[in-house]
């Protein structure tokens, strides 16, 4: 029994020894803690220990002076193990909130990165976007050049189509990147398919001419008239089908583009679907082909460049424009890739403002790029309109305000300009003391592609968003849209 006795009394001292040593540790680590987070030093901590010692102090004086029996030392034993268990549990809970304090420190700066990531996107979108819009601005304004040589107009078309090229590259990072922070814009523009099938006719006509491809476009159903939606995003969706197509066919292959226009009920779809009598694919790699980062491993995908990421930033481009995408093929005999989107039929006005006449008519450039002023300016000549030129906000309100009502017919806004931006230079025509400032129709026209920017130009008082490079069948429609609607009163939407 005195065995039993003793020691209990003495496991209970070196039990007891132990918790002393563990609360003097925890309280260090509860002061880095505390001392990390700035919240001043703690004493309260140090409490516990002294009670523990304390109680230390008598338990020895009692085991070994005083008679202890069996119930005593039981207590006493009891005593350590419970102090011992209050401690394990401490321990535990600081050690989980230590850890989701530095989750939420990795949280924090997993955030931080991925904002500054944006920045950085939404940056060298807008750098590498200007000049590719003076580049493709000047194609389009030379081939207009009747006077051009064969062999010159071929280089001028291939100078586009590589741009072009690039412009889809720069897209394909970009949307990607817009998808997954949610900062994707869906622009609801008018087009009309006709545009759609010339513009992809001529660009897939010289990458067919290029590999000695025959190439075919179809249109079918009723594709007349106008529709609403992202057509830039449309083009691009299938100016990335045709880069495989024409890459994954061999030399006098064919090449097929066809538009369908199918009104259901109360909704249109659009399909494009893009053939090829290619190299197919294999049936066990379509499941994953809109996978990103893969590609077939055949000697013909290895021999081209690639990284895998076409057909997965397609397919995501496509559910976000709330469309479908379909791959059928065949190994050895061909591909064909369906993609549908909803789109809506203008009813109203279109037809009305398409007659509106761009002649006669002055518009206010405000564009801190020389180069891109000037080719805008040269777009407008061909319909016959005058255009003044304003290098910055600041002295775009100036030309306003110092000119009489009604002398300019538009504005043509950049956003990004030194000394005042377009924001502010349209919040200030319009607070303009003036008949005209609340009604003159104020187009941006910007590099700024997200969805942000957008509402941001609408919210500072602009008409319209156009994106660059700028697309003159867009422009011309869009300042007929807001001249119209001026002039008829549906513009004082302000
Ligand atoms: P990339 O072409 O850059 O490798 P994509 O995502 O556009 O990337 O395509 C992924 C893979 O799908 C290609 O590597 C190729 O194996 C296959 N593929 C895509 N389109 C076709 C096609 N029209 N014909 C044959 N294979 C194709």
């Amino acid at each position: 029994m005195q065995i039993a006795i003793y020691s209990m009394v003495f496991l209970g001292s070196a039990l007891m020894v132990f918790n002393i040593y563990g609360f003097i540790s925890f309280t260090r680590k509860v002061k880095t803690v505390e001392a990390e987070h700035k919240s001043g030093r703690s004493f309260v901590l140090n409490i516990p220990i002294a009670l523990l010692i304390m109680f230390l102090l008598g338990y020895l004086t009692v085991g070994i002076f005083g008679s202890p029996d069996l119930i005593v030392s039981g207590i006493l034993f009891g005593g350590s193990i419970f102090v011992f268990i209050i401690y394990v549990m401490l321990e535990h809970i600081l050690k989980r909130l230590s850890e989701s304090k530095k989750l939420e420190a990795r949280l924090l700066a997993t955030e931080e990165t991925s904002r500054a990531k944006t920045e950085f996107l939404s940056g060298i979108s807008h750098e590498m976007r200007t000049p590719l819009n003076i580049i493709l601005g000047l194609e389009t304004m030379t081939l207009k050049d009747g006077s051009l040589n064969a062999e010159t107009r071929e280089r001028i078309e291939k100078i586009g189509s590589s741009a072009h090229y690039l412009l889809g590259l720069i897209n394909n990072i970009l949307d990607i990147n817009s998808i997954d922070t949610g900062e994707f814009s869906v622009k609801n523009e008018e087009f009309a398919i006709s545009d759609i099938v010339s513009q992809i006719d001529i660009i897939a006509k010289l990458h067919c001419e290029e590999k000695k491809l025959k190439y075919k476009s179809t249109v079918i159903g009723n594709a007349d008239g106008v529709f609403f939606g992202d057509d830039m995003r449309f083009k691009q969706i299938i100016f990335s089908l045709l880069d495989n197509a024409v890459k994954y066919t061999d030399p006098a292959g064919t090449l097929e583009f066809i538009a369908e226009c199918k009104d259901k009920e109360n909704k249109t779809l659009l399909c494009f679907t893009v053939k090829d009598s290619g190299i197919g694919i294999d049936p066990e790699f379509l499941p994953k082909i809109f996978d990103s980062f893969s590609r077939e491993d055949t000697s013909m995908t290895n021999s081209h460049g690639g990284l895998g990421l076409g057909l997965f930033a397609t397919k995501k481009l496509v559910t976000t424009l709330g469309g479908t995408i379909t791959a059928q093929s065949e190994k050895g005999v061909g591909s064909a890739f369906t993609v549908t989107l909803p789109v809506a039929r203008v009813k109203d006005d279109a037809a009305l403002y398409e007659k509106v006449s761009l002649e006669g008519r002055r518009i206010l450039i405000a564009e801190d790029i020389a180069e891109n002023a000037e080719i805008v300016a040269d777009l407008l000549e061909l319909e016959g309109a005058e255009s003044e030129h304003a290098e910055n906000g600041r002295i775009a309100v100036e030309m306003f305000r110092g000119n009489k009502p009604g002398y300019y017919d538009a504005i043509l806004m950049d956003l990004r300009m030194p000394e005042m931006d377009g924001l502010t230079a349209t919040r200030e025509i319009r607070k303009t003391d003036r008949e005209d400032a609340k009604t003159i129709p104020i187009i941006a026209l910007t590099a700024n592609a997200f969805e942000s920017d957008v509402k941001e130009s609408l919210n500072a008082g602009m008409n319209l968003h156009l994106a660059k490079p700028t697309d003159c069948d867009k422009l011309y429609l869009a300042l007929k849209k807001v001249l119209y609607e001026t002039e008829s009163g549906k513009g004082a939407l302000l």
